[in-house]
């Protein structure tokens, strides 16, 4: 009885959603969380490096009785500045213990050999996908990224998270596709987890490209694909998420995104079969402008579904004078 009891006694948590309104075209909230145990006070992300941002997450501790300095941990589900935002506020009045997965760690810290090598994996990408001008600009301002990153690093000793880990009564479970370092954090009782940008309601996700530690690119959409799958396979009743509301009906919402993953292969197999064979030009194809506006983000979906069409072997790429062109299978 005394252990049953003791168990469930450990279980228990309140969560207190902190939801910041969001300036982004298409997110309206930008959400974190304080989790509150017996004897024990984190925060699932951070929320955004803002004043109005910073208040919220006072308000909210003073509802749980608490403030701060009573913070023992703070978990990351990735490393986006949307995430872990008021992470160096906070540690400037404590020094709590911060929580990631292991791939955010060159990111949040901005170590100078991993931008090097994630500038020179960018240049030759666009390069080889025929963006042209485009490619240079934005190349431009990844030099630039690079120049200033001493300003932007964090100053602080990650611990590193990964697969099965246990961390503040939650397990940890690995979640890539929309960043390399995206985790899932799931209860013990397996009922709750909190799962970052895997998948929001309203919005869909992207997978970005992004260079693992040694330069080779990493297979975004299936990945993303596969963790979609895991959430759905989960069995919890609601995921808290980085952005917008909880969601209660989880593989419908994911059998929703995996068919939307879908039909965007088959429209890029039409472009392709139409005789479009460069992706920077499937990208203005499928894009149109967007493809200026929003360069990095299209242009890493494109590339993110090409190499998963080619997974499955429904296309084929040939190089010829430093260019992709790809083609049906
Ligand atoms: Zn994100």
């Amino acid at each position: 009885m005394g252990t049953l009891a003791e168990a469930i006694r450990q279980q228990a948590y309140t969560i207190y959603p902190i939801i910041q309104p969001a300036d982004y075209p298409s997110l309206k909230t930008i959400n974190f969380y304080l989790i509150q145990r017996e004897g024990g006070l984190a925060l699932i992300d951070a929320g955004v490096d803002s004043d109005s941002c910073m208040g919220r997450l006072e308000d909210t501790l003073k509802q749980a009785g608490a403030d701060i300095r009573d913070l023992d941990a703070i978990l990351l589900t990735h490393h986006h500045e949307d995430h872990a935002g008021l992470v160096p506020r906070l540690l400037e009045i404590k020094d709590i213990p911060v929580y990631a997965h292991r791939d955010a760690v060159p990111r949040l810290k901005m170590d100078r050999n991993f931008l090097e090598m994630r500038l020179e994996f960018f240049m030759r990408l666009y390069r080889e996908m025929g963006c042209g001008e485009m490619g240079a600009e934005r190349f431009a301002r990844l030099e630039q990224t690079l120049r200033k990153a001493p300003q932007h690093a964090l100053q602080a000793e990650i611990n590193e998270i990964g697969e099965g880990d246990q961390i503040f009564g939650f397990e940890v479970i690995e979640t890539p596709g929309h960043s390399p370092d995206s985790i899932t954090f799931l209860d013990a009782a397996g009922r709750t987890a909190f799962t970052g940008d895997v998948l929001i309601s309203g919005s869909s996700v992207n997978a970005i490209i992004d260079p693992t530690p040694n330069g080779s690119r990493l297979p975004s959409v299936s990945q993303q694909r596969r963790s979609l799958e895991r959430l759905a396979g989960l069995g919890a009743d609601i995921l808290y998420t980085g952005h917008h509301e909880p969601i209660r009906i989880i593989t419908g919402l994911v059998s929703d995104r995996i068919s939307r993953m879908e039909r965007k292969c088959e429209k890029l197999l039409k472009l392709i079969g139409s005789g479009i064979s460069v992706p920077a030009r499937i990208t203005e194809a499928y894009y149109r402008d967007l493809y200026r506006t929003q360069f990095p983000l299209v242009m890493s979906e494109i590339i993110g579904h090409l190499d998963y069409l080619e997974e499955q072997g429904k296309v084929t790429k040939t190089m010829s004078d430093g260019v992709w062109h790809y083609q049906n299978a």
